[in-house]
């Protein structure tokens, strides 16, 4: 793999995606999802440039990261797995962002543990867009609950920046799309019934699926296996 011919390829690809759906240039963010790869492919990447990254599982970023901080205190990471309530301790204190919050007792950890370390962070709200992914909301009401809560000045520590979803693994172009649109929906509801939030980031697209979600408003796409190759989940 060559890692840092992959991310200038990828890069290539959004720039073309830019242009094709007349979104201004360099106004999609690229996370390169290193989880289940190594320091040493991290830091080629690293070195041809990239700066956020994200990691699903919070033990696996800690051993990782606090390595590639030092290698680079510029990087960015976001959290964008499932995230246990007894791993929101140490999620916070590794990365800037998490982008996989879920449910209202998630929201209420984080505040919890963010106040502790006297630490604000950036969230995103997961949404379940799509039948064959676990996590997200899976109600615009209970978002709006949330989002109701955190408009209200609750939790101090945390900084709304937008939505994030993962479309279906399928080759139904059709669904794929549906999946994006309906994300981008739920943002310009939210938006209008909560215009003191910041929510203008869409985290959508994958390695398979990236100039899709660009065309549908994503505005960071979370690519792995086109940079890193395949995740061998062996190891
Ligand atoms: C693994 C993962 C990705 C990257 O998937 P690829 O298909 O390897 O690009 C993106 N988002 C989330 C939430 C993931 O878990």
């Amino acid at each position: 793999m060559n890692i840092i011919e992959n991310i200038s390829t990828i890069k290539n690809k959004i720039h073309n995606a830019e242009i094709k759906s007349n979104r201004p240039e360099n106004s999609v963010k690229l996370m390169a999802v290193s989880k289940f790869h190594t320091v040493e492919e991290i830091k080629k990447a690293i070195d041809a440039g990239q700066i956020l990254f994200g990691e699903n599982r919070v033990q696996e970023a800690c051993q990782k990261f606090e390595e590639l901080y030092k290698y680079n205190p510029n990087i960015e990471l976001h959290i964008i797995g499932n995230l246990q309530l007894n791993k929101v301790k140490k999620a916070v204190k590794i990365a800037s962002c998490i982008q996989s919050v879920d449910r209202l007792e998630l929201i209420e950890e984080i505040e919890k543990q963010c106040e502790k370390i006297n630490k604000n962070i950036n969230i995103f709200f997961e949404i379940h867009t799509a039948e064959d992914s676990k996590s997200g909301y899976t109600s615009e009401e209970d978002l709006f609950e949330s989002l109701d809560l955190i408009s209200k000045g609750k939790f101090p520590h945390i900084k709304t920046k937008g939505l994030m979803t993962m479309a279906p693994f399928t080759n139904d172009e059709n669904l794929i799309r549906k999946s994006f649109v309906t994300l981008k929906n739920i943002q310009q509801n939210a938006k209008l019934k909560f215009p003191n939030l910041d929510l203008e980031e869409l985290s959508m697209g994958m390695s398979g699926d990236f100039e899709i979600a660009i065309e549908e408003g994503s505005t960071l796409v979370r690519v792995g296996t086109a940079i890193f190759g395949e995740r061998n989940y062996n190891k």
